[in-house]
């Protein structure tokens, strides 16, 4: 569980480590591919003011789709966390690492602020190899393991001219 119970806490720091179950709400429904579910070391303690502030790791492997090829590709996930929950704190947040607790609420719960700093850490485009070549844009074959007869796009013509002309 990812929650933690405020009264508990009142009473000294909570320590919190296990790993993410991925057939639970919310992430049996998320944009969110995992090739090994998040594991979480983390420690949460009160700083005074009802402030929270949760400490430790969390890793995981998601699981990215390369932007050239489609293969599914493994993207470790290694974070040191340090948020603080502040319960005076209204609206958006300004500062990186701090949140909104309410306190009325009872508890605290992680899962949101977890899941957000795994969508954060999705490259914004993942390739399997850097040297990726891609699918075929006509058939589709994929141009790592195979090749095809598709003519090749050889470059805008009016390109080619440009160059000339610079070369000259
Ligand atoms: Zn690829
Ligand atoms: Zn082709």
């Amino acid at each position: 569980m990812l929650t933690i119970s405020l009264r508990k806490l009142a009473r000294g720091p909570v320590d919190l480590a296990g790993t993410v179950d991925l057939d639970e709400e919310p992430w049996t429904n998320t944009d969110l591919a995992f090739r090994e579910a998040p594991a979480y070391d983390l420690t949460a303690r009160e700083t005074g003011d009802g402030v929270v502030h949760v400490t430790g790791t969390l890793r995981a492997t998601l699981e990215v789709e390369c932007r050239r090829c489609l293969t599914a590709v493994p993207h470790p996930v290694d974070l040191t966390i340090d948020w603080l929950y502040d319960p005076g704190l209204e609206g958006e947040p300004e500062e990186e690492g701090v949140f909104p607790l309410d306190r009325e609420a009872g508890a605290l719960d992680l899962t949101p602020q977890i899941r957000e700093e795994l969508l954060l850490n999705e490259p914004p485009y993942p390739l399997c190899r850097p040297e990726c070549e891609g699918l075929c844009p006509r058939c589709g074959t994929n141009l790592n393991e195979d090749t095809c007869d598709c003519e090749q796009e050889t470059g805008d013509p009016r390109w080619e001219q440009l160059y000339e002309q610079l070369e000259d």
